[in-house]
């Protein structure tokens, strides 16, 4: 990148990117090839949804887990459907 502009861009982008609280997810759609076929997972700024018969008995599924784990800190945060990382495994 040469020109210096955007090289000062590119810095001050690397800073934002470290401070994730400024950034709020409003809404995600997605495609996943799953297992046992293709699902959609969308997050409307409140929940997330996914197609597959597991969320609509339980309200969460290993598509939606993954889409959190994918989007790491931009994650929106936890609904009280699945504890998370609360168990820290007291038998060790
Ligand atoms: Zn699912």
């Amino acid at each position: 990148m040469q020109d210096e502009q955007l090289q000062r861009k590119y810095i001050k982008a690397g800073h934002y990117a470290q401070q994730p609280e400024r950034f709020t997810l409003l809404e995600i759609k997605l495609q996943m090839r799953s297992t046992h076929g293709t699902r959609l997972i969308s997050y409307d700024g409140e929940s997330w949804h996914c197609t597959c018969d597991f969320y609509r008995e339980r309200g969460t599924c290993s598509h939606i887990m993954a889409a959190e784990q994918l989007l790491g800190p931009l994650a929106p945060a936890p609904t009280d459907h699945y504890p998370r990382e609360e168990s820290h495994d007291s038998e060790r």
